[in-house]
């Protein structure tokens, strides 16, 4: 099975997170900073903070900007259920914004869904194609909004040459296994704000500054959100492969473009030429009239070693976001989702492999009975 994606995991990564298992520190060591200024050196911004997650990232994020109770989030619903769970953790509701067709949130859309309540905008850089973010970021300066990105798809995509995590007030990335780097889990706050960055490092280690020999001051209520040395290691033999993955992704989608112009099935999201993907994901949108055979081409492709996946199952409509929220349906996202799968693109795989899918992709879809196209 060709899984949608999948992390690389070679010597060079074995012998950096050894090396550090052997060493003094586990955690609490260097490797901890060594990783945050690379990261911070790579996307051209002030500070990172990493964690043991996104979703903690998230959650600090979200506290350092103090969401609470009546607090309202726009987001979008076309993400992992974390970008929203944090801030309900925090007493906020969220408020789903419909998308475009290309993944990411409709940025035309936002400004009639803002209320006085509203203290924050988390959009996601869908499947690792970068935002409109200085648009979004107007309107959150017009209105005086918190802008936090969730670009857990998007270490490394570029608006006009800069590095996604430039722009929001704190941008989150995640090193999860099959993100475009990994920390086994993991993830990070970049920021250039410098309060927001000591307030991050506060929160992610209980809220407890060291003072003088044993001595020391609990300031604020923190968790534990720490990262280990030995992923940090890991992260830092990842980043310098980073590029290299993103070569190879790019290098795929573009056979996957040219390949599949003006076949009847579907469509692809093209990405414009002043941006830069990671490609975390490769959607593909079916034709409206394949949507009801949709579990049908899935189970096929599956059975003949394609791990298509879906992404993703609008956050709304989990039984836990109805009982909160009550029925919604936002019309792009709807269709989206009936439209989307994820097939194989990742730098584990070689042009043969991305030959394979295609043909595989392309044959399973004109054999489908009932396929009136
Ligand atoms: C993976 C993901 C997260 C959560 O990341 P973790 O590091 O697993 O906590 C949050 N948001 C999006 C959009 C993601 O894809």
């Amino acid at each position: 099975m060709i899984p949608y994606s999948r992390q690389s995991i070679d010597q060079s990564d074995i012998d950096a997170v050894v090396e550090t298992l052997k060493g003094d520190f586990l955690t609490g060591g260097q490797k901890v900073s060594d990783f945050e200024k690379a990261l911070a050196r790579y996307l051209g911004v002030k500070h990172v903070c990493v964690m043991n997650s996104a979703t903690s990232a998230l959650h600090v994020a979200y506290q350092i900007i103090g969401l609470q109770k009546d607090d309202e989030v726009i987001t979008t619903p076309l993400t992992f259920a974390a970008t929203s769970n944090t801030a309900i953790q925090c007493g906020a509701k969220p408020i789903f914004c419909d998308i475009r067709f290309d993944g990411n949130i409709d940025e035309r859309k936002i400004e009639a869904l803002i209320t006085p309540r509203t203290k924050v905008i988390s959009p996601v850089d869908f499947g690792g194609n970068p935002l409109n973010i200085t648009a979004i970021q107007a309107l959150c300066n017009k209105h005086k909004l918190f802008l936090i990105e969730d670009a857990s798809h998007a270490l490394g995509s570029q608006n006009d040459g800069i590095k996604v995590g430039n722009i929001a007030d704190m941008t989150i990335f995640s090193f999860h296994a099959i993100k475009p780097i990994t920390t086994f889990e993991g993830g990070a706050i970049a920021t250039n704000n410098d309060t927001f960055y000591e307030q991050a490092k506060l929160l992610r280690s209980h809220g407890i500054v060291k003072k003088e020999l044993w001595n020391s001051d609990m300031v604020m209520l923190g968790e534990n959100y720490r990262l280990s040395d030995v992923a940090c290691a890991l992260g830092l033999s990842q980043l310098k492969r980073l590029d290299s993955f993103i070569d190879k992704r790019n290098k795929i989608a573009h056979y996957y473009d040219e390949r599949f112009v003006n076949n009847p099935f579907f469509t692809t999201i093209p990405i414009p030429k002043n941006k830069k993907s990671t490609y975390h994901l490769y959607p593909i949108l079916l034709d409206r009239s394949l949507w009801c055979s949709k579990e049908e081409i899935f189970k096929a492709l599956h059975a003949k070693g394609l791990g298509v996946q879906v992404h993703y199952k609008p956050v709304y409509q989990f039984s836990y976001y109805k009982k909160l929220l009550g029925d919604i349906r936002l019309p792009n996202t709807e269709d989206f989702y009936k439209a989307e799968l994820s097939i194989p693109c990742h730098q584990g795989m070689n042009m043969d492999d991305a030959i394979f899918v295609a043909d595989t992709l392309l044959g399973t879809l004109s054999s489908l009975k009932g396929c009136k196209l």
